[in-house]
């Protein structure tokens, strides 16, 4: 049978917009000392907003439109930013053949001419010749028929919380607090600057944050479990990986909320310290 006190605990923490979907996860929550974050969405707002457009041998407009409409049908928060940037109304019929290759960016035939979008990766897997942007932000690269056509350089910003809320949970005796993100070293290095996370890895592929998850989980002490805090589509597989797995549930895909443990109502990074002290206390109460 489940203590009375378990669902008390789950009530309270449901009052402050944090919702467990089992009283087995109070426990485990109770018991975690290493937290991982996800960045985009998770501890930046993950609104981009597009702060320099570089064509090549085209205009600024032209390679914001090729941009803008191969990405039409992909919700990633990058292609936001550009629908947002281009600001016109899209006609589907100069679109075909999408295909969104994930941690990677997206392709699609635009007025039959085959336009990529995405970050470096992108353009060495098609064997496009571009020229790198070393500025600090997110660089989206545009290849037309194989051709480099310029970069679009966009940004993003923590939530308000997100430094605060990495200090609630060191307070709160968190050992360690990680950040994965598929974007680029020089962003994912000013952002865990800045909020004060020691440990990140950039770069990483979907798949790479599973591997990356399991080498922590392999590095746990005995009875200390292993938090991953995620909001997208891709996050699903280390949700599920983790010890316990939360997900955003304002701005959060589907199938990550469907895929966590835990829930964030508000897409607040400070009810994870909130979630793990109202557990610790539940605890206590039940032993
Ligand atoms: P994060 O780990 O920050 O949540 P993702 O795994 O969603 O990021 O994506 C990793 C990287 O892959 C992005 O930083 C971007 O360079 C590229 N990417 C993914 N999806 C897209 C897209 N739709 N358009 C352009 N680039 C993309
Ligand atoms: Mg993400």
């Amino acid at each position: 049978s489940i203590p009375l006190s378990f669902f008390a605990g789950i009530g309270g923490a449901s009052r402050s917009g944090v919702l467990v979907k089992g009283s087995n996860y109070m426990e485990t929550l109770a018991q975690t000392s290493c937290v991982v974050f996800d960045k985009t969405g998770t501890l930046t707002q993950g609104v981009f907003a597009v702060s320099s457009i570089y064509p090549e041998g085209m205009s600024e407009d032209q390679l914001l439109e090729y941009a803008a409409l191969a990405e039409s049908y992909s919700s990633h928060p990058i292609s936001r930013s550009l629908q947002k940037a281009y600001g016109k109304g899209i006609d589907k019929n100069r679109i075909a053949d999408v295909e969104e290759i994930s941690g990677n960016g997206v392709k699609a035939a635009i007025d039959g001419k085959e336009v990529s979008v995405g970050n470096d990766k992108l353009m060495k897997k098609l064997g496009v010749s571009y020229k790198e942007l070393n500025e600090v932000g997110t660089v989206v690269y545009v290849a037309v028929d194989q051709i480099f056509a310029g970069s679009i350089l966009i940004s993003d910003q923590p939530k308000p919380t997100a430094a605060a809320a990495i200090k609630a949970l060191n307070k709160a005796g968190i050992r360690k607090t990680v950040m994965l993100t598929g974007d680029r070293r020089n962003v994912a290095e000013h952002v865990a600057k800045e909020l004060g996370i020691s440990e990140y890895y950039a770069e990483l592929l979907p798949a790479d944050k599973v591997s990356g998850v399991e080498k922590l989980l392999a590095g746990q002490r005995s009875r200390e479990k292993l938090a991953f805090v995620g909001d997208g589509i891709n996050d699903a597989p280390v949700l599920s990986r983790a010890d316990i797995g939360i997900a955003m549930g304002a701005m959060g895909s589907d199938a990550a909320i469907e895929a966590a443990d835990i829930v964030l109502m508000d897409d607040d990074p400070m009810k994870i310290a909130k979630a793990i002290k109202i557990a610790r206390k539940c605890i206590r109460i039940v032993y």
